[in-house]
């Protein structure tokens, strides 16, 4: 079984595709961490986000390991675990402007189909997986909110993690996010290819709940 949810950040999709895959007893794959682990290595080598030939060096030799448990994420680069560092402000905003170097993407892509062929069945979440990653996938979702609920969502972690930051930042990176995401992802979906949810008065509860419903049925 291959679920996926896509959709932009803060939309809950990561809390809801951990869940939900705890849930169903199945792996839970964070693609979003693996764009971060690259994002976070050029920040530590000094790299520019815009140097598409140091990135993709970056990617094609740096030695990635994800452990998708149903209810964590673990990330290793070169053996060292960066799990908590990928997820601060300064990989934030730098990350969207690594991911959308073309052969950046080619080497995670190839690296998601082979997590994927070895976790067999997995609810994957990111931008592109619906879509381009994972075409065949058995279910296809997509949440979405508004900019400012997200914003909400992303600050009360981001708090939780020990970030300080305020909305206005938070807000301001999501929109950037959004603006350089969106070319990558929204329309590679075609209408009626996926299940779109608005989780925008929805509790993350509520939203595993109604996945959970669609899949039984
Ligand atoms: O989901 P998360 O906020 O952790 O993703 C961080 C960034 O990684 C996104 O803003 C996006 O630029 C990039 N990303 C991507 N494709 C994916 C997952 C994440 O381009 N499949």
């Amino acid at each position: 079984m291959v679920i996926t949810i896509d959709g932009p950040a803060g939309s809950g999709k990561s809390t809801v595709a951990r869940k939900l895959a705890a849930r169903l007893g199945i792996a839970y794959l964070d693609t979003g961490a693996m764009y971060r682990a690259i994002a976070h290595q050029a920040l530590e080598r000094g790299f520019l986000p815009d140097d598409a030939d140091a990135l993709s060096g970056l990617a094609r030799s740096m030695d990635l390991e994800l452990d998708c448990g149903p209810t964590h994420t673990r990330v290793r680069v070169d053996g060292l675990d960066v799990s908590e560092a990928i997820r601060s402000m300064a990989v934030s905003r730098i990350t969207s402007r690594v991911a959308k170097n073309q052969a950046v993407r080619d080497v995670m892509v190839e690296q998601q189909r082979k997590i994927g062929k070895q976790l067999g069945s997995f609810v994957t979440e990111g931008r592109d997986q619906g879509s381009v990653v994972f075409p065949n996938a058995d279910v296809k979702f997509v949440l979405e909110a508004t900019p400012e609920k997200r914003a909400h969502r992303r600050l009360t972690q981001m708090e939780a993690d020990g970030e300080d930051v305020t909305f206005q930042e938070v807000l301001e990176n999501l929109t950037t996010r959004d603006e350089i995401d969106s070319r990558h992802w929204s329309s590679l979906l075609g209408s009626g290819a996926a299940v779109v949810i608005d989780t925008t008065d929805m509790n993350l509860r509520e939203v595993v709940d109604m996945l959970a419903d669609y899949l039984s049925q």
